[in-house]
């Protein structure tokens, strides 16, 4: 697995936008396509120039931009689709048909040799305008291996710059998708991209997989927003690739929390504090052995720093606290507790933590800490 040879090819503003009930407006879609240049990906998906109005406007606008990634439209296997990207200026287009019976037979009620004449018609339309082109298998994952193998190798007869394997609806799992996206590089020799959904929690497990396989194109979105359950999400295939297989892509990863909160607005989806990567509870310890771990070095309990992904590391002072956080936390307010008076007032922490069900604020460890030392000085006076 080489990094020179890993793209990273984001669809926030196409699949991502297609998400039931999201709508990004067109100064959000040139935003997000901004900030995701800034961050360094390969490639942008832009959006449907063939939808016309706003859209177009805005993937114009976007490839006006000057951005170092490439804008890709995305395309039904029709011509008129493609002219459409083509008069928004994009370099690349996805032309998308559907492979498996399943959407042969019972969506596009057409055949298998139909399915193959119009992919090649719209893909060798395409290059001969000068695009890069990739071709995407809809609904790959059901789709017949022979016949898969037999529209990969037209597609790169007919000039496809890759394949897009598309799990539409989430349904692999990693061994399997190793198995098949092998069969495909092995065989056809084009160059691949992963597109997967997570129906199934799998989505970032099988882009890793198909990575493995030999897959060099991996296909994510912000947050991993996208239709259902969403798709491979962009934060944690780059970090994944990154800590799990050492292929650091140079990714702007500091930028990742700024972009997730900004598409989390944007498609008013607010990010889950156990959000992967970047949310708000990533780097926060309360258990007094964790948090004692991490104050000693970091990376006992957190195998990158919050730093690196835009975060911050907060030690919650609750229930579960221990004594070593909470004389760290009272020394950020210049008071030096000792080991005896931390043990002390750690009982009344616990106890009001667990009446109000929740970590206490510092207001609050502030008063107990008045109470404590009121305490003490009318014991004292006994
Ligand atoms: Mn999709």
């Amino acid at each position: 697995m080489k990094k020179e040879e890993i793209k990273i090819v984001d669809t926030t503003l196409r699949d991502g936008e297609q998400t039931a009930g999201v709508v990004f407006s067109k100064t959000e879609k040139v935003q997000i396509a901004k900030m995701l240049d800034e961050l360094g990906v390969h490639q942008i998906e832009a959006g449907i120039p063939v939808m016309g109005g706003d859209e177009e406007e805005a993937i114009k606008t976007i490839v006006k931009s000057g951005l170092k990634a490439s804008i890709m439209g995305w395309n039904r296997a029709v011509i008129s689709d493609i002219e459409a990207s083509l008069r928004c200026g994009v370099d690349a287009v996805a032309i998308s048909i559907s492979t498996s019976d399943i959407h042969i037979k019972y969506k596009l009620r057409k055949t298998r040799e139909w399915v193959l004449e119009n992919m090649v018609k719209a893909c060798e339309f395409a290059k001969k305008h000068g695009v890069y082109v990739s071709v995407n298998a809809e609904d790959a994952s059901r789709t017949d291996l022979e016949f898969l193998l037999e529209f990969a190798r037209l597609a790169k007869q007919a000039g496809a710059d890759r394949l897009r394997f598309c799990d539409t609806v989430g349904i692999l799992e990693p061994f399997t998708t190793y198995e098949i996206i092998k069969k495909i590089v092995d065989e056809v020799g084009i160059p691949v991209e992963m597109h997967t959904h997570n129906d199934f929690g799998m989505a970032t497990a099988n882009t890793l997989a198909g990575v493995k396989a030999g897959a060099t194109y991996v296909g994510v979105t912000v947050n991993g927003l996208g239709e259902r359950a969403g798709n491979a999400a962009l934060e944690e295939v780059v970090m994944a690739l990154k800590y799990i297989y050492n292929v650091d892509l140079d990714i702007k990863t500091f930028k990742l929390k700024e972009i997730c909160e900004y598409v989390a607005k944007a498609s008013a989806r607010e990010l889950p504090v156990n959000k992967t990567i970047v949310g708000k509870n990533i780097f926060a310890h309360e258990s007094g052995i964790h948090a004692d771990g991490v104050l000693k070095y970091p990376k006992t309990y957190e195998v990158f720093s919050p730093e690196e992904v835009g975060g911050e590391r907060q030690i919650v002072i609750g229930k579960h606290s221990g004594t070593h956080a909470l004389i760290r936390k009272f020394s950020e307010y210049g008071i030096q507790l000792t080991e005896e008076e931390a043990t002390e007032l750690l009982k009344s922490v616990r106890a009001l933590a667990v009446e109000l069900k929740r970590p206490l604020f510092d207001k609050e460890l502030m008063y107990l800490y008045q109470d404590y030392l009121k305490q003490k000085a009318e014991t004292k006076g006994v």
